[in-house]
């Protein structure tokens, strides 16, 4: 798809697969390659493989595969072009010029970018208020009360917006229209139609996008100001469901550890990450979005649960948590005594003493079932509301056979008859919408080793690769065997040297994955001599199966002077075959 010459093929060959790839799955090195899980179908044991040489990836299981282009197009769900702009500038590589756009695609974006550069702006600006401000000074003792220096507030770009309600706008009119600074939920309009600045004597916490880049604020009241916290709108540039704070500092420490600490709040993630944890995000809210969760299982699919467990907003929290489970994370909780909220707790007892909390987390359903088992049940009625209770989580896990440990575990905790349990799971089950059904398995038939080995020595036996691609094509010696296809495409262009992904893109998916998986296989450097083995196998082959047809007809009675030269050329083919 990527054509010589073109910004496409440019694209390709400076980047790197394993470095954007690595932005989506967590990678391990495993010899010559890298592994993780797959993002294209649910598994608990890596079987997505990243082939640095040869820049394409291949997944064991459910067969997906290709280049680069390929992994952002499925993985983000998008067209062709847009995988290269996408994968270019994962890689630093200077776009040329925007594609051809509408006149009004070119305005949204050049409003898009004027509203970062307006936030970044609006971020110094805030920061400046807090560290020289007048106003700054309450605001200052305010955050070094609750702990905070002011090497952790320019870590974290904390500010202050001024009481004034004119400071921002002032500072920003007279470089943006206002049609500009109305949309960026910076300001709001009064009753006479002016503008006035949205956040007024409140601590600011700039909110980034997970490119690092600042798309709205958080502010907090200093005094009784109602709301506590105030966000920025839903604006161009932001959409409160696709952000998790802090994801852009946590992104490194997410793949690490392969974990994310999920908190609630700013100050909790700030406390958190300043006690060493850099793996932490706060969804700013008790109830994640869906979109928030696909943003983190770009990074991990465990997550520990860090809410404050007697919030107002537990009905919500439980929700979100019961999407986790839905989306296969493996969910913990992190419940700390005494109720506090991380920032209250590692301020009193100290980041060891919250670590060894965080390595002891319950899995979610532990939670839930000690949950359980608090509630009144010394009635049949009382039983049966702790089991009603637990039932919706049980019935949100996706596999089968978690479910059936956890009801295990239910009965015998609740004390309930694991028949009943069963049962009534059973009926939840029904109800429950259909399970998403992997991709058809695709059927790989068994490939005969001299053929697995030939099909790697036209693509990589830069010595004689050339003339082994002439002796197979003069013999036909590919003729009727499963790979015949790939060996066609394979003969066909063994003069140009086209990289692993070309090739593939002249294959049918079934066939791109049989020689994905061959490239995949760690192997050593291929001789003359190996050629001309594997090459002996296929024309063995060959004899056969003209044996066998030869058979079929002389066993169906062929006319005699017709059966006198079928019987010669059979004894030629045996004389053949009992030369090798
Ligand atoms: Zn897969």
């Amino acid at each position: 798809m990527a054509e010589a010459g073109s910004f496409a093929e440019k694209v390709k060959q400076q980047a790197d697969i394993v470095r954007v790839i690595g932005e989506y799955v967590r990678l391990r090195k495993t010899g010559q390659n890298f592994t993780g899980l797959c993002p294209f179908h649910q598994e608990k044991t890596p079987s997505f493989a990243v082939h640095p040489l040869r820049q394409i990836y291949h997944c064991f299981g459910c067969g997906a595969g290709g280049d680069v282009f390929k992994f952002v197009m499925e993985v983000d769900k998008c067209p062709f072009p847009e995988a290269v702009r996408t994968v270019a500038e994962k890689c630093g590589i200077a776009i040329p010029r925007p594609p051809e756009r509408s006149p009004e695609e070119r305005r949204e974006n050049q409003q898009r970018s004027a509203l970062v550069e307006m936030h970044g702006e609006a971020a110094t600006f805030f920061s400046r208020q807090l560290h020289e401000g007048a106003e700054g000074k309450v605001a200052m003792a305010y955050l070094e009360d609750r702990g905070l220096d002011r090497e952790a507030m320019k870590r974290f770009g904390l500010g202050f917006a001024p009481f004034s309600g004119d400071a921002l706008r002032r500072h920003l009119k007279s470089k943006y229209p206002e049609k500009l600074l109305e949309a960026s939920g910076l300001f709001s309009r009064d009753q006479s139609g002016r503008l006035y600045d949205r956040f007024r004597r409140r601590i600011m916490f700039p909110i980034a996008n997970d490119a690092g880049k600042i798309i709205a604020f958080g502010g907090r009241a200093m005094g009784d100001d109602m709301p506590k916290y105030l966000n920025s709108p839903e604006s161009p540039i932001y959409s409160k469901s696709n952000v998790l704070y802090h994801l852009d500092r946590a992104k490194e420490a997410l793949r690490r550890n392969d974990f994310a600490i999920l908190v609630e709040g700013y100050m909790d993630a700030i406390a958190v990450a300043r006690a060493g944890i850099a793996n932490v995000v706060a969804s700013c809210g008790t109830s994640l979005a869906e979109p928030q969760i696909k943003l983190l299982a770009r990074f991990t699919h465990r997550v520990v649960v860090n809410y404050d467990p007697d919030t107002a907003g537990q009905a919500a929290t439980e929700r979100s948590l019961a999407l986790l489970l839905e989306k296969e994370f493996d969910v913990r909780v992190l419940a700390l005594p005494g109720n506090a909220d991380p920032d209250k707790f590692l301020k009193e007892q100290g980041a060891a003493a919250y670590g060894k909390l965080l390595a002891q987390a319950p899995p979610y359903l532990d939670y839930l079932i000690a949950r359980a088992r608090r509630m009144d049940r010394s009635t049949a009625e009382g039983k049966l509301a702790a089991l009603n209770f637990l039932m919706p989580y049980l019935q949100r896990l996706p596999n089968k056979l978690l479910r059936s440990e956890w009801a295990s575990r239910i009965a015998s905790e609740l004390r309930v008859d694991e028949p009943v349990l069963r049962e009534a799971l059973r009926r939840a089950a029904a109800e429950r919408r259909s399970e998403v059904k992997p991709k058809t398995e695709l059927l790989v038939p068994p490939i005969r080793p001299a053929e697995r080995r030939l099909m790697r020595m036209l693509v990589e036996a830069e010595g004689f690769r050339e003339k082994l691609g002439e002796m197979l094509a003069a013999e036909a010696l590919h003729r009727g065997l499963e790979t015949e296809r790939i060996f066609d495409a394979l003969i066909s262009k063994v003069g140009e040297h086209p990289d692993a992904a070309t090739l593939a893109a002249a294959l049918e998916d079934r066939d791109r994955r049989v020689l994905f998986e061959v490239l995949f296989e760690e192997a050593e450097e291929a001789t003359w001599e190996e050629a001309e083995s594997c090459l002996a196998v296929l024309r063995s082959r060959s004899v056969e199966n003209e044996l066998a047809e030869l058979q079929k007809k002389i066993e169906a009675k062929a006319a005699p002077t017709e059966l006198n030269r079928l019987l010669a050329r059979r004894l030629e083919l045996q004389k053949i075959l009992a030369q090798r």
